[in-house]
C-alpha cells in the first residue's frame, strides 16, 4: 500500500475542503429543496443559438478558433468585449487594457499574484464573495472587513476602516467590491456611496476591484453607473464574465483596467495555462457580435425576476418577527438576518430534517462573526420549490426558537 500523504505539498495540505460542500452532498442523496446552491437556470442558456454559432465558428474560422492563441486573449474577442462593456455603460479609457481570463476566478487569481504579497490587507464588505477569499487564501493576505446594510457596504465605517488602518500602519493595497447585486448579500451599492468609495481609494491610494457579473441582468433599474466609469484616476480593475448572461460552463471571463496592471496579470496568466480557451472566446465573441447576448438578457431578467418575486413573497408570509433580508434588484441570492443569538449552522441541521438546505453565513465573513446571518439562493429552484423551502425553514425556525 502505498501512503499518498506522504507525497502532499505543504500547499495542499493547507487546503481543507469546505464543510458545507460536505453538508451540501446531503441534498444529492435525498428528497431535499435546496436553496443552497450558487448556479444560474440552465434555461438562462440560450443552446440553439450557441449551437448553431458554435458550428459556424469552427467551420469558418476552425483554423484559428482550434489553434493556441494569445495570452492577453484573441483580439477578435477582446474587440467584442471593449464594444460590450462600452454599450452596457462600463468605461474603456485610453490606457486600458483587456485580459481575458478563465472565468472571473481566475481574474481574482490573477490579481492575488500578481499584487498581493503575504501580510497585505484586503478590504471586503462583510459578507463578501467566497470565490475572492479562495482566490487570495493561498497568498496569505488579511481581510478588513466593512459591514453592510441593505444598501451594500456602509462606506462611513469603510473611511473609519482605513483612517485606523493607516494609523496603525498596516500594509493596505486593494479594495475588492461587488458593488451591484452583490454575491452573497444581493446588494446593490448607490451611487453617492460609489463617488465615496473612490474618494476614499484616492484618499489612501488603493486599487480598486470591482467584480461585476450581474449589472447586465439586473432586473430593477437603478441609476448607478459602475465604479469603472466613475473612476478618474485610474484605479479600478474592473471583471465581468459570461457566466451570468451566456453560460458558465464556456469559463470565460474578464478584466478591464489600466494597462501597467493588466499587462502584470497577463505575467501571471501565461505561467498558468498560457491562454484561455480559444474556442469559448470564438464562441462568445459571435454572441456579443451578432446581438444574441442582448437579445437574451430581457428573457434572463423576467426568469430571475419572477424567482426573486417568489422568494420575497415567501418570506415576508413565512417568517417569523424579528428578521430581516435584502431585496435584491439582480443576482442570484438574497442574505438574511436572523435575530441574534440564531445560529445558523446549527439551525441548518433542523432545516436538514425538514428536507431543505441553504447556505449559513459565517463562511462569507473573512475576520469572524456572521453566525446569525443565511445564503438563500432562487436562480435555481423553481418558484414552488422557493416557497416550499423558505416555508420549512420558518418552520425550522420557530421550533429553533422553542
Ligand atoms: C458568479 C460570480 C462570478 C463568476 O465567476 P466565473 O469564474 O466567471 O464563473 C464572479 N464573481 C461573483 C461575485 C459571482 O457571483
Amino acid at each position: 500500500m502505498v501512503d499518498y500523504s506522504k507525497f502532499f505539498s505543504e500547499y495542499v495540505r493547507s487546503i481543507k475542503a469546505s464543510d458545507i460542500r460536505e453538508l451540501l452532498k446531503i441534498v444529492e442523496k435525498g428528497n431535499v429543496i435546496s436553496l443552497a446552491g450558487g448556479l444560474p437556470d440552465p434555461r438562462s442558456f440560450p443552446k440553439d443559438e450557441i449551437a448553431k454559432i458554435a458550428r459556424e465558428v469552427i467551420e469558418r474560422f476552425g483554423e484559428k478558433a482550434l489553434q493556441y492563441s494569445p495570452t492577453r486573449g484573441v483580439s477578435y474577442f477582446l474587440e467584442a468585449v471593449k464594444n460590450f462593456s462600452i454599450r452596457h455603460g462600463v468605461a474603456v479609457n485610453e490606457g486600458d487594457g483587456i485580459i481575458t481570463t478563465v472565468g472571473s476566478q481566475q481574474a481574482l487569481y490573477l490579481l492575488g499574484r500578481a499584487f498581493l504579497d503575504p501580510g497585505d490587507y484586503v478590504v471586503t464588505e462583510e459578507p463578501t464573495y467566497l470565490g475572492a477569499l479562495q482566490a487570495f487564501r493561498g497568498i496569505g493576505v488579511r481581510y478588513l472587513t466593512v459591514p453592510i446594510d441593505e444598501d451594500g457596504m456602509r462606506t462611513d465605517k469603510l473611511e473609519e476602516v482605513l483612517k485606523k488602518a493607516k494609523s496603525e500602519g498596516l500594509r493596505l493595497k486593494m479594495i475588492y467590491t461587488v458593488p451591484t447585486c452583490h454575491n452573497p448579500a444581493g446588494t446593490t451599492l448607490p451611487m453617492d456611496r460609489r463617488r465615496h468609495l473612490l474618494e476614499l481609494a484616492e484618499e489612501y491610494d488603493l486599487i480598486v476591484v470591482e467584480d461585476d457579473p450581474y449589472s447586465f441582468i439586473a432586473f430593477e433599474e437603478r441609476d448607478v453607473k459602475p465604479l469603472k466609469t466613475l473612476d478618474r484616476s485610474g484605479r479600478v480593475i474592473y471583471l465581468s464574465t459570461v457566466s451570468k448572461i451566456l453560460a458558465p460552463g464556456l469559463r470565460l471571463g474578464w478584466a478591464i483596467g489600466p494597462d501597467p496592471l493588466i499587462s502584470r496579470m497577463e505575467l501571471v496568466k501565461q505561467e498558468i495555462d498560457l491562454h484561455t480557451s480559444t474556442l469559448s472566446q470564438y464562441i462568445a465573441a459571435e454572441a456579443m457580435n451578432r446581438g444574441v447576448i442582448d437579445r437574451h438578457i430581457p428573457f434572463i431578467k423576467r426568469l430571475y425576476r419572477e424567482k426573486r418575486d417568489a422568494m420575497l413573497a415567501a418570506l415576508e408570509e413565512y417568517m417569523p418577527e424579528g428578521i430581516k433580508w435584502t431585496k435584491p434588484i439582480g443576482g442570484l441570492f438574497v442574505w438574511v438576518w436572523l435575530p441574534e443569538g440564531v445560529n445558523s449552522r446549527k439551525l441548518l441541521e433542523k432545516a436538514i430534517e425538514k428536507g431543505v438546505v441553504f447556505v449559513p453565513g459565517d463562511p462569507f465573513y473573512p475576520s469572524g462573526g456572521g453566525e446569525n446571518t443565511m445564503r438563500l439562493n432562487f436562480s435555481y429552484p423553481s418558484p414552488e420549490e422557493i416557497r416550499e423551502g423558505v416555508r420549512r425553514i420558518a418552520e425550522a425556525i420557530r421550533e429553533y426558537q422553542g
